[in-house]
């Protein structure tokens, strides 16, 4: 009689796991956080394949649709790290609780692992969620070692401080094995916090604070201030590549574009030269919160950060929010530049933002701004400005322009938006 002995084949499903946070949620209300964190992966997801999203024991899990044989897995890491709120994510091999199973899986993973033909330490860690398993985490993780070390005995070896290497093995009412931790954007998911109006200029600083108050949850829309033809359709279109930019983390936004020449115009005729800028933020601010009100949009954010320029000293800010009904987010107030220019570059908007054209703060710039303007400077200096219909006027010219997250990675069908 031939041996009857039948050599497990390994197999398995492929899944994505997907950790949310612990520290994040003090005070915040889970269910609510883990939902809109499922809807903002799947809407992030629906752009690139068919995936199926589940919720389990404050995890979520990412497996192939339907309709789909396997797991595009490396296509769905690389997306779901656009999306705010969750803290790691992990490519899993699933199967159900069978120590030949087991065994056959784990040297599938470790021959691929070694298949470099390398020298590499490694260890086990074992959790054991489903107690009733017969064998103990400490005798799992024996087993697995020393079947990896048989047959490896040339490459691997175990180092259980500072491993290359870590086979992670949960037990659970199936077996999930992984190697690998891939840390997320952390962060709240978008819709969690309120909405925010970002004032969104060509430079380098609004997109990154527009990002920074995304990654607390806040929703987006942006507003950008175009003075034609003194700042050119170069200028409103390198905006609008933003925004696109930003719909990545963001989701969904709506931006803006204010017709702002009149108001220049007007500011340039009226207001000392001295005055314009801080005049011409404090006109930014009420049209931007009138737009915002409309809207339903309860606050305002800025790129300013203290003491950049020569609008931005405290007594300059005190001037612009003189004039502000509702809050203006500063995230980047007390960021260095050097630091703001790492964030863009690594949101990706740095490239563009760079782009030569001009802003309207640089064509009527003047040549000596007041540093350090009292409340009366700015109010005397607009006293001969139509204020009120300045700022009706730029709303009623206000253009909309819708941006969906998929103008930004591709194709796209239509789907409900992300709220
Ligand atoms: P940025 O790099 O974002 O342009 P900045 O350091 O150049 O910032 P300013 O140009 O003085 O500073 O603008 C301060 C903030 O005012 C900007 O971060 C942005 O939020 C807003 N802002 C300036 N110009 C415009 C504009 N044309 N449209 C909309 N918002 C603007
Ligand atoms: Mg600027």
């Amino acid at each position: 009689m031939e041996n009857m002995m039948q050599e497990t084949k390994a197999h398995y499903r492929e899944l994505i796991l997907v950790r949310i946070g612990e520290i994040a949620l003090k005070g915040l209300n889970r269910g609510r956080f883990e939902k809109q964190l499922l809807k903002n992966l799947e809407y992030r997801l629906r752009h690139e394949g068919s995936y199926k999203l589940t919720r389990a024991d404050s995890r979520i899990w990412i497996e192939a649709g339907d309709d789909q044989q396997t797991l595009d897995t490396a296509t769905a890491l690389t997306a779901v790290q656009d999306v705010f709120g969750y803290v790691s994510a992990s490519p899993v091999r699933a199967f159900p609780l069978d120590l030949d199973l087991l065994d056959a899986n784990v040297l599938k993973l470790a021959e691929e692992k070694f298949e470099d033909g390398r020298k590499h330490s490694f260890k086990l860690e074992v959790k054991r969620a489903n107690k009733a398993f017969p064998l103990k985490t400490y005798d799992l993780a024996v087993r697995l070692g020393d079947l990896i070390l048989d047959h490896f005995a040339d490459q691997a070896w175990v180092d259980v401080h500072e491993p290359e290497l870590t086979f992670y093995l949960e037990v659970r009412e199936d077996f999930y094995l992984y190697t690998e931790i891939i840390p997320g954007r952390k962060g709240l998911p978008v819709g969690m916090g309120g909405r925010g109006m970002l004032m969104l200029s060509g430079g380098i600083d609004s997109p990154v604070a527009g990002y920074m108050m995304a990654s607390r949850g806040m929703r987006l829309s942006a507003i950008y201030f175009h003075t034609f033809p003194y700042t050119s359709e170069e200028a409103k279109q390198k905006v609008i590549d933003l925004a696109k930019i930003l719909t990545r983390y963001a989701g969904d936004l709506d931006l803006y574009i204010v017709d702002f020449t009149s108001t220049q115009l007007a500011l340039n005729e009226v207001c000392p030269e001295d005055m314009m800028t801080i005049v011409m933020r404090r006109m930014m601010i009420r049209i931007a919160q009138a737009v915002a009100q409309e809207e339903k949009i309860p606050g305002l954010i800025s790129g300013e950060s203290m003491g950049q320029v020569a609008s931005q000293t405290l007594e300059a800010l005190v001037c612009t929010d003189k004039v502000a009904e509702m809050p203006i987010f500063r995230p980047l107030i007390g960021l260095d530049k050097d630091a703001t220019i790492r964030l863009a570059r690594d949101i990706g908007t740095f490239e563009t933002s760079i782009l030569p054209y001009e802003d309207c703060c640089t064509v009527f710039v003047a040549k000596h701004p007041k540093t350090h303007p009292r409340l009366g400077d700015a109010a005397r200096a607009e006293k001969h400005l139509d204020v009120l219909g300045l700022t009706l006027e730029a709303v009623q010219k206000t253009e909309k322009i819708p941006l969906k997250l998929a103008d930004n990675i591709g194709k796209y069908d239509r789907i409900s938006p992300l709220h």
